[in-house]
């Protein structure tokens, strides 16, 4: 069934049962069902949102974004999510490449959306007081529904981070979203019982396939709030018990700084799940400690693989913390690749593949690029240089595009940071090359510190675990790096 189907399923198989929480709305699937057929009629009636159309979302994670995601999905329509920090003219840059027909905003995000849709004239929809929240009796107008079996055609555009360049758009058919949500139900063992709890953004698609998606498949409990604050985590995961909690790393690094995290109580906790980036040693030992748990699950992945990937489990964290573990997530494959084209060995660096049915169908109206990132089998080129050890775990060395090449000679950035933030004064650093007249490039490390240190005896403790050729030569102390709304750091911008 296409993906909007299995809320109106939910809504037969568990009609009383909550499907949303959001602060201090609580709706049923049966309400859910109700409403996303009310707003798909309002949006077809009012809007002529058809079969194909896109329509951007400008919204936090809150209700209003869970109806209208499935409301445009149940037309047939494309649903573009789109993160909410962007400036107007970034917006305005995705609003045309996508060709969308309605942008869909509510006051607290809308800014810098209304300033775009009025700069290319673009029709917008603000839903703060949407009128299916407040009457579920309320007619339902006619409109026409993709049928359920249409599995192949397109549902979401994805516009992926852009830590390097302009977004690209990323088009996924329900086919693929199934899978994705297949993978992570299986893997997480997500059923009705669970409670799901979604701070980061939907307009990721780590959140919004793996949770709000894979959560829906079998009728889970989503619970919202529109930002990440520490606060948020300790207060929600207590107050509606939730099960599962999917964070980027520095949103661990931080709720473990948290000054009531000792007293908080996680029984209900049985999946700490974190990505997009590693947790590595001394890092993954430190959240552990303060959370109390060891049911902490890495996933690996990109956007354009759906985001699925491997998976690192909560018993290999002793050991291989820092990989992204040794099995392909269900339904997935994953392999690393040398520059000859061939299998890598043991520890010999190359391109990491994934292959699966829950990767992209295309980069939208990118025939160039989509051609790049696919190989001949048809799995996507994930831009990460990787290695398999001995044992069979995979560590993700860092992107390609990142890669510092001095006098020669590579440096993985992400090997030197982890070396930087193995030092306890050390909250967050990142490291770029900068431009060197002798080596080419020069290696420059930016980092935030949770206690004062002096330069020296940083670079004293990087000394003892890295050769010379990887060490900074240049260090930067700041307040705090510049994130993407993912958690991503901007290295372009520090650059
Ligand atoms: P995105 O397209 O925004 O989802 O970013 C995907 C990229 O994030 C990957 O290509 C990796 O470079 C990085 N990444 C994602 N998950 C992990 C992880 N668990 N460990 C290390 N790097 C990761
Ligand atoms: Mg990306």
């Amino acid at each position: 069934m296409i993906i909007p189907a299995y809320v109106a399923r939910n809504a037969r198989k568990y009609p009383s049962q909550e499907a949303v929480i959001d602060g201090n709305l609580r709706v049923s699937w049966q309400q859910l069902d109700q409403h996303v057929n009310l707003f798909a009629g309002i949006l077809a009636q009012q809007h002529d949102i058809k079969a194909g159309d896109r329509v951007c979302l400008v919204l936090p994670n809150n209700y209003a974004f869970i109806v209208a995601h499935f409301a445009i999905q149940r037309l047939g329509a494309i649903v573009a999510p789109i993160n909410v920090k962007l400036t107007a003219s970034e917006l305005a840059y995705i609003f045309e490449d996508a060709e969308a027909k309605l942008v869909i905003t509510c006051d607290m995000t809308s800014s810098q959306a209304l300033k775009a849709c009025a700069e290319i004239k673009l029709t917008y929809l603000v839903v703060n007081d949407m009128p299916v929240f407040t009457d579920a009796n309320r007619h339902v107008s006619e409109f026409e529904r993709l049928p359920e079996q249409a599995i192949y055609e397109p549902a979401t555009l994805l516009y992926t981070s852009g830590t390097t360049g302009r977004p690209k758009g990323v088009l996924f058919d329900h086919k693929a979203l199934l899978f994705v949500g297949m993978m992570f139900a299986t893997e997480m063992h997500y059923g009705p019982q669970s409670r799901l709890l979604s701070l980061m953004p939907f307009t990721h698609s780590a959140p919004l396939n793996l949770s709000l998606i894979g959560g829906t498949l079998v009728g889970s409990t989503h619970v919202i709030a529109p930002t990440f604050t520490p606060d948020l985590l300790l207060n929600l995961v207590q107050k509606e018990q939730t099960t599962h909690f999917f964070g980027a790393p520095v949103a661990y690094l931080l709720t473990a700084q948290h000054p009531n995290i000792a007293q908080a109580d996680f029984s209900s906790m049985t999946h700490w799940i974190y990505g997009g980036g590693p947790l590595a040693g001394d890092h993954a030992r430190r959240v552990q400690q303060a959370f109390r748990s060891d049911q902490f699950y890495c996933v690996y992945g990109l956007t354009e693989a759906g985001p699925t990937g491997s998976l690192l489990l909560p018993e290999e964290h002793a050991t291989k913390a820092g990989s992204v573990g040794q099995r392909a997530a269900a339904f997935t494959e994953i392999r690393v690749v040398n520059i000859d084209g061939k299998l890598a060995e043991v520890n010999e660096p190359g391109e990491i593949h994934i292959g699966g049915e829950g990767v992209m169908r295309e980069y939208w109206r990118n025939p160039k690029a989509t051609a790049e990132i696919f190989t001949e089998d048809g799995w996507i080129r994930t831009g990460d240089i990787g290695v398999r050890d001995a044992d069979g775990f995979y560590w993700v060395k860092d992107r390609i595009k990142d890669l510092i090449i001095s006098g020669g000679v590579n440096v993985y950035p992400r090997e030197v940071e982890d070396a930087l933030a193995s030092h306890p004064a050390v909250l967050e650093a990142a490291v770029i090359g900068v431009p060197h007249e002798e080596w080419g490039e020069t290696v420059k490390a930016c980092v935030v510190l949770r206690e004062p240190i002096e330069e020296s005896e940083l670079r004293g403790h990087v000394a003892e675990r890295l050769a010379d050729y990887k060490r900074p030569r240049v260090y930067a102390f700041m307040d705090e790096l510049p994130h993407n709304a993912n958690g991503k750091v901007l290295k372009h911008q520090l650059r």
